[in-house]
């Protein structure tokens, strides 16, 4: 595949026949797209040979790294045994049963069941007719709204995108789905004021009281969020949050929904992100590093409130993919389960890994472009901006974000911009050495971005 065309050439059929997600077309057409050939352990490599740290898994993804033979090896064997079967109308194969009890065991003690998907934003659906089936199924169909948050990020389908709080998306959705309402985040860096951290996530979690109090409680059937948002530019909630969250929930009986598909399988140093903030969610979506994002799937994993009702006497539930529970897929997750389990990735990332890239990703504070930098586990973002004491942001048009991430990949390094927010979430795997490599280039490329802001 690799070496049949020039780089001209892929660049161009690229952008004469290819809709790529999330691209400026005309940016496109101008620059040419980058052609990533293949992959090894952390590093990517370009049609040019560049090679290139990967500082986001992909798309927070790539868990247990590039490469892993015993994965495609599994998807073979499959292949050959059973490459398809459905799960609908009552038949089932080995590996979604097998990868159900499995993901039952792995999850908080009250999930019992799961629903598997072929994407995170098919999960989010899934979740979302969840939620509106089982208060029909409690005999309260008027408890039909949803509460989410700006700027979260809840996939690319219609519901997805309108439970999402990404104003940008929702400009281009002419009818986004009714009874969706959004609280503001818990974002202290961007939007604390004068508050502490404590103070300030109290108050974003109060505001979900307050919001219940408005529509009338009778109508409320869900809150639903990331426990780390990710795609909003890795906002770590103050530890004041989650707590205050799940206390109203409980305090309205409504249910909570978990985001999980970048939390989930490791990227805090727990199985899953729900398990670091001790909150019990009734439903928790799940995709990317289930199978390490080596083949597409996702699911949904029910609490028994939920899984009870809706499992045993809900009568047909008309909802389900043609790739629900695929065989490969599943087959792919056990194994990637198993790598997770037997080479104590998560507990490297937890005890050592973590602790590690977090001490050396703190470093980046101390430039003159950064306003901050945080983390948890192998998540990492900075803020870039132009007075460090009063956290005053440069001018938008300045682009300062992608000039970084320009720099960046130029220079070797895969880091996201979301704004002028500089974010990173590594593969689980990555080495200390690896991660000094990411942390220097990273502070050269900042002072690339600082040089090209003087000029
Ligand atoms: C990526 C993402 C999704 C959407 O997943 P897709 O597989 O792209 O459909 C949903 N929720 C969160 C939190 C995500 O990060």
């Amino acid at each position: 595949m690799t070496t049949s065309r020039s780089k001209a050439e892929w660049q161009a059929l690229d952008s004469a026949h290819h809709l790529h997600p999330f691209t400026d077309y005309a940016d496109l057409t101008a620059k040419g797209s980058r052609i990533i050939t293949r992959a090894e352990g952390v590093y990517l490599y370009d049609v040019d040979g560049q090679r290139i740290l990967d500082g986001m898994s992909g798309l927070w993804c790539v868990n247990v790294g590039y490469g892993r033979r015993e994965l495609a090896e599994v998807a073979g064997r499959q292949m050959l045994e059973l490459p398809y079967y459905n799960n609908f109308f009552q038949t089932a194969h080995p590996p979604a049963i097998e990868l159900a009890r499995q993901l039952v065991e792995l999850a908080p003690a009250h999930v019992t069941r799961v629903f598997f998907t072929g994407s995170g934003s098919e999960s989010v659906d899934t979740a979302i007719r969840m939620i509106w089936r089982y208060w029909q199924l409690r005999d309260q169909p008027q408890r039909n709204i949803i509460i989410g948050r700006k700027n979260g990020y809840h996939g690319s389908t219609i519901g997805g995108a309108s439970l999402g709080g990404m104003g940008a998306m929702h400009k281009q959705l002419a009818y986004p789905v009714g009874g969706i309402v959004h609280i503001e985040q818990p974002f202290w860096f961007g939007e604390g004021g004068d508050l502490s951290p404590e103070e300030f996530g109290l108050a974003r979690a109060r505001q979900l009281a307050d919001k219940i109090e408005e529509l009338g409680p009778e109508r409320v059937a869900a809150f639903f969020a990331e426990p780390i948002q990710g795609a909003g530019g890795v906002i770590i909630p103050p530890a004041s949050y989650w707590p205050e969250i799940q206390k109203i929930c409980d305090r309205y009986g409504i249910l909570l929904v978990a985001d999980e598909v970048i939390c989930g399988f490791g990227r805090t140093g727990q199985w899953f992100g729900s398990e670091y903030y001790g909150i019990k969610p009734d439903l928790m979506t799940i995709a990317k590093g289930l199978t390490s994002g080596y083949v597409p799937m996702g699911g949904v994993l029910v609490g028994e409130r939920v899984g009870d009702l809706l499992g045993s006497e809900g009568g047909e539930f008309y909802h389900g993919f043609t790739y629900s529970g695929h065989p490969v897929a599943a087959a792919v997750a056990l194994e990637n389960l198993r790598l997770l389990r037997e080479e104590q990735i998560i507990q490297r990332v937890r005890e050592e890994a973590g602790p590690y890239l977090q001490q050396r990703w703190g470093t980046l504070a101390e430039h003159p472009l950064v306003g901050e930098a945080r983390g948890l586990g192998f998540f990492g973002a900075i803020e870039l901006v132009a007075d460090k004491a009063s956290r005053q942001r440069f001018d938008e048009d300045l682009n300062v974000g992608m000039r970084c991430r320009e720099h960046c990949f130029n220079n070797g390094l895969v880091m996201r911009a979301v704004g002028d927010t500089m974010i990173i979430a590594p593969p689980l795997v990555m080495t200390h050495a690896e991660i000094d490599e990411l942390v220097e280039k990273a502070w050269k490329c900042l002072d690339l971005t600082a040089k090209s802001l003087r000029n």
